[in-house]
């Protein structure tokens, strides 16, 4: 029977001993296994994984291994199950959790941090001192589902409190999976200031970041905000999630779009999502004299970028790493009031047992899929059994 010191669980929602959980064999083997469903400790809740969305990143884990760390290395051949977008039904609580009950649906936002080094003190849990170090000797107890300990490709995860979000019941499975992604765009904007009402800015690539970062610089209050990208499909988006123009980079040079959209001038933010080659010194030609950018995507080569125009025109340019400073809250407010529609990025549903179809749809964007969602199987069923 499923247990543990301290641990609460409720009849409502009965929890086996093991659980299906894809792990990850040799670069881009995915095998569908069995593991004993894991055990919250204190300040943990035991998740029911309802949905997972399938994130580039995990794509760049399942080929390449990097960003994930697992013991010191990369995550091939060591039963480690990757998947980081997820949210489901609080079915556990550790010893002492009191701040979530069972039952509750939550999102989750990736990393917990160690919750000691600077950073984190900081509220820069996402770029922790001590990223990785949870094993042998140097167990520094760093969590990041999905990338340094076990993620949400399988029915149920552990979590720390610290990263979940709470979600109302309005808010579908598949509109909760979206908060964290919202939640990077919302990152982005943070770090460049926040302060964006009445402000331009270009949002460079229609990937799920950055047509989430439309909606969200949107919300905000920018004004012009406008996106470039080299797919019509997604840049309609791009309008329907709020922006004010947007731009065909195959039709038109970027930089010369931007300044014809707004008046002749740069603009005074740049949200970069494109990872293109040239995108760093596109993006510093687009800004005015002391603007700034964000650096959300980056390209796998190291690329020129034209350091005296950026030195000259006083410009900063910020990189992030995922979703700091509580920014999935936020994120989730706007998503919960409704400010804008996430789901106008998810395109597809497949079960659990399907994840390899879904990779597939979503690496090879078969069907101009976007965000691909993958849901466990027999969770209506669960949830009317529940009531
Ligand atoms: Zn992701
Ligand atoms: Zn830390």
């Amino acid at each position: 029977m499923y247990a543990g010191p301290g641990v609460k669980t409720s009849a409502d929602f009965p929890i086996p001993d093991k659980m299906k959980a894809w792990v990850l064999g040799n670069p881009g083997e995915l095998k569908l296994t069995e593991k004993p469903v894991p055990v919250p400790k204190r300040a943990e809740v035991l998740v029911r994984i309802d949905a997972v969305a399938i994130c580039a990143t995990d794509l760049e884990i399942i080929d390449h291994g990097s960003p994930a760390l697992i013991q010191g290395g990369k995550p091939f051949n060591k039963n480690f199950t990757p998947g980081h977008e997820y949210m489901g039904t609080v079915v556990a609580l550790g010893p002492g959790v009191d701040e979530y009950r069972i039952g509750q649906r939550i999102t989750v936002e990736i990393h917990a941090g160690c919750g000691q080094c600077k950073r984190c003190r900081e509220g820069m849990y996402t770029s922790c001192h001590n990223y990785g170090l949870n094993y042998g000797d140097v167990d520094k107890g760093h969590r990041a589902n999905g990338f340094t300990t076990d993620g949400g490709f399988c029915e149920y995860q552990i979590n720390n409190i610290n990263t979940l979000v709470a979600i109302p019941d309005a808010m579908s499975d598949e509109e909760a999976t979206l908060v964290v992604t919202a939640g990077t765009a919302m990152y982005g904007l943070t770090e460049l200031g926040g302060l964006v009402a009445g402000e331009s800015v270009v949002v460079t690539g229609p990937g799920p970041i950055g047509l989430l970062g439309v909606a969200v610089a949107k919300a905000l209050g920018a004004e012009p905000v406008i996106l470039t990208g080299t797919r019509d499909n997604r840049l309609r988006i791009g309008l329907e999630l709020g922006a004010d123009a947007v731009v065909n980079v195959r039709n038109e040079n970027a930089v010369d779009a931007v300044k014809r959209l707004n008046g002749g001038k740069g603009v005074d933010y740049v949200v970069e999502c494109s990872g293109a080659p040239n995108a760093v010194t596109e993006a510093v030609h687009m800004v005015n004299r002391g603007g700034k950018v964000c650096l959300a995507a980056f390209p796998h080569a190291e690329t020129p970028v034209d350091v005296a125009h950026i030195v000259r025109n006083n410009i900063y340019l910020y990189g992030i790493r995922g979703e700091g400073r509580s920014a999935t809250h936020r994120a989730e407010a706007f998503m919960s009031q409704k400010r804008f529609d996430a789901t106008k990025i998810h395109t597809h549903t497949f079960a659990l047992d399907d994840l390899p179809t879904a990779i597939r749809y979503a690496k090879d964007r078969v069907d101009d899929a976007i965000k691909v969602v993958v849901k466990a199987k027999g969770v209506a069923a669960h949830r009317v059994a529940a009531e």
